[in-house]
């Protein structure tokens, strides 16, 4: 079967002259739905380009947020890392607050006693080369991941130097506690260390401590932390309470009534040791009182942070 065909007349107003183009029925309808659809696939084109525009978007965003995420976890690990410091630093202000007064006795005990205390060996600390390798290393950084890195180490090597700086201020407060800092006894200084005239003898006689005068039973103090090594009777010392501190440092007092303490018992700055007496070589009711840093007498005079024994 033949198709239809369709004959379309073109006429020119002025001229008069008329055109007919005759076409068939497929082609015209061919040309119409083109013309019709068009439209629709460039709208459909342009929205699938859209779309996957959009996907790329989502895509970086979504990558965007995962690195964002990872640098407020690594954020929050250095700001805990800083807080703890801080805590740290705090802590060791609040330790390394020492009375001037006992500041100042640590500072006359002999240097030996206090390499003892110190351990000897004072932990390393970043040298000058060190610190300037760093700050080149941050600034040449390119990444935020190194950098946060870097940041960390700087941080690790400070908490485990703070770490270092703490355990030397605990060393010297044990110093501290255990430097014979107060009068053993309330009363009235009637001797000091050094050369003396023998009270018997009337020769030269070489006096190792201080004597306090007091009245019998009055209470004698352990002059710094430590433990009670002897408490007993022993020649010209009497009733005798010798107190080990520790770092090489000891006290004795002598001429004791009584005992208030065992051997092996530990004591603090301040604690009742025994009692005023007169026992041993004692000329009257004093104490003998002795320091001594590995076995060599100290001045005692030189370690008080009291200028006179009060009298009671
Ligand atoms: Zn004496």
């Amino acid at each position: 079967m033949a198709s239809r065909r369709y004959t379309i007349l073109i006429a020119d107003r002025t001229s008069g002259v008329v055109r007919r183009v005759t076409i068939s029925a497929g082609p015209a309808v061919a040309v119409a739905c083109a013309i019709v659809t068009l439209p629709v696939l460039i709208g459909t084109g342009a929205a699938w380009k859209a779309k996957s525009e959009a996907a790329a978007l989502y895509s970086s965003n979504q990558s965007l947020e995962a690195e964002n995420s990872n640098y407020r976890g690594a954020t929050a690990a250095l700001s805990e890392q800083i807080h703890s410091l801080q805590t740290v630093v705090a802590d060791l202000g609040a330790r390394s607050a020492l009375d001037p007064a006992l500041a100042r006795a640590v500072e006359k005990l002999p240097a030996f006693v206090k390499n003892r205390a110190m351990g000897g060996s004072a932990p390393a600390t970043a040298s000058v080369a060190q610190q300037s390798a760093y700050a080149s290393t941050l600034s040449a950084l390119a990444s935020p991941d190194d950098t946060f890195g870097l940041l960390r180490n700087v941080l690790e090597g400070l908490q485990s130097r703070l770490h270092d700086v703490r355990y030397m201020v605990e060393r010297r407060n044990a110093l501290a506690a255990a430097t014979p800092s107060i009068w053993p006894a309330h009363g009235w200084l009637t001797s000091r260390m050094g050369s003396r005239l023998d009270p018997v003898s009337g020769g030269d006689d070489f006096h190792a401590g201080l004597d306090i005068a007091g009245e019998k039973g009055q209470p004698i103090y352990a002059t710094a932390a430590g433990r009670v090594s002897q408490a007993g009777y022993q020649g010209g010392y009497g009733n005798l309470v010798v107190v080990d501190h520790g770092f090489g440092l000891e006290t004795k007092y002598g001429h004791l009534s009584s005992f208030t303490v065992k051997p092996g018992q530990g004591v603090k700055r301040g604690d009742v040791i025994g009692r005023l007496g007169a026992t041993g070589g004692a000329t009257g009711y004093n104490l003998h009182y002795e320091v001594r840093a590995n076995g060599r007498l100290l001045n005692p005079l030189q370690l008080l942070t009291q200028q006179k024994p009060r009298a009671q």
